[in-house]
């Protein structure tokens, strides 16, 4: 499925020179290394009408040797690409001299303005950034934990545990019935909001059983005929959405009102119509969600989501 954001970053992740330090060390010397500065959860971006990444040198990290690590992205066109938190700093964009040139957009706000690999560069990052700030104690032993593998793990000073950034897979389904599909509203979204529904797959449970079970539980609504069509990074903090269709096998609504406030089948126009333009009846995710491309594949017609 094509269009979906924060994917196709187009770095090499080089997952072989993480354990590599005196590649690393080497490559954080080159002035041709650039460096994603991130600021509580925000990346650099440069202002102005076309938005891109502000990357800056190593230089960006002397006299930081008490900070967060840099976290090792990944290599693009030989040159090796890192994330550093700046978060520790109070004016980062005054500091660094950044002012003027550059802000710190929430990403979720930025990233369908980036370039679709920079806004997927900002997702990887994002992830981790996030993932060592939360992680700096061993949830075995309570001891501090030290980064290590270019920052793809941690391990603890005490009893040695390593721990690794998690994914929190997210299952987005599209239930079917014909002509017909389901949306739900969260109470937290403005009215007509809908979308597809969705929930956390829980332990020792399939994707497919996910599906069946948080529909069951969000609508009340019994569902056969899973089918995977593709899946989102969602770094906000950890997700990856997997977004999948459905057969609906009964059709009676029953909303679970802690998870929605309402549920409801809309006919293929209508939805049309809105993925044209919010009708009084209908909104619909816009193009940065991965529920708009169900809904979009299902609204015209491509076989994979018949
Ligand atoms: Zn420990």
């Amino acid at each position: 499925m094509k269009g979906i954001v924060f994917s196709g970053s187009g770095l090499d992740r080089a997952a072989h020179r993480r354990r590599d330090a005196a590649w690393l060390r080497e490559r954080l010397a080159d002035d041709a290394t650039r460096v994603l500065p991130f600021w509580r959860l925000a990346p650099l971006v440069r202002t102005g009408d076309a938005p891109r990444l502000a990357w800056a040198t190593p230089a960006l990290l002397e006299g930081r040797e008490e900070a967060p690590a840099p976290v090792f992205l990944g290599v693009a066109g030989g040159i090796a690409h890192f994330a550093a938190d700046l978060s520790d700093r109070p004016e980062p964009l005054a500091e660094f001299g950044f002012d003027g040139v550059a802000h710190f957009p929430d990403l979720r706000a930025i990233a369908g303005l980036l370039p679709p690999d920079e806004a997927a560069i900002a997702a990887q990052a994002r992830h981790v950034v996030d993932w060592h700030a939360r992680h700096g104690f061993c949830p075995g032993c309570g001891e501090r934990t030290h980064v290590q593998d270019g920052g793809w793990s941690r391990r603890c000073a005490s009893c040695s545990t390593e721990h690794f950034p998690r994914t929190d897979p997210v299952v987005i389904m599209l239930v079917l019935d014909g002509e017909r599909c389901l949306l739900g509203r969260q109470p937290a979204w403005p009215r007509p909001f809908f979308s597809a529904l969705a929930g956390f797959v829980e332990g020792g449970e399939t994707l497919e059983e996910a599906v069946v079970r948080e529909v069951a539980e969000e609508a009340g609504v019994v569902v056969s005929d899973v089918r995977y069509l593709a899946s989102q990074p969602w770094p906000f903090p950890a997700s990856l959405m997997l977004g999948c269709t459905a057969r609906a096998a009964t059709r009676e609504i029953v909303v679970d009102r802690s998870e929605l406030e309402e549920a409801d089948w809309f006919t293929k126009d209508e939805v049309r119509a809105a993925l044209a333009a919010p009708t009084p009846r209908l909104a619909v995710p816009p193009p940065m969600a991965i529920a708009h491309h169900l809904i979009r594949a299902w609204v015209e017609g491509d076989s994979s989501a018949a």
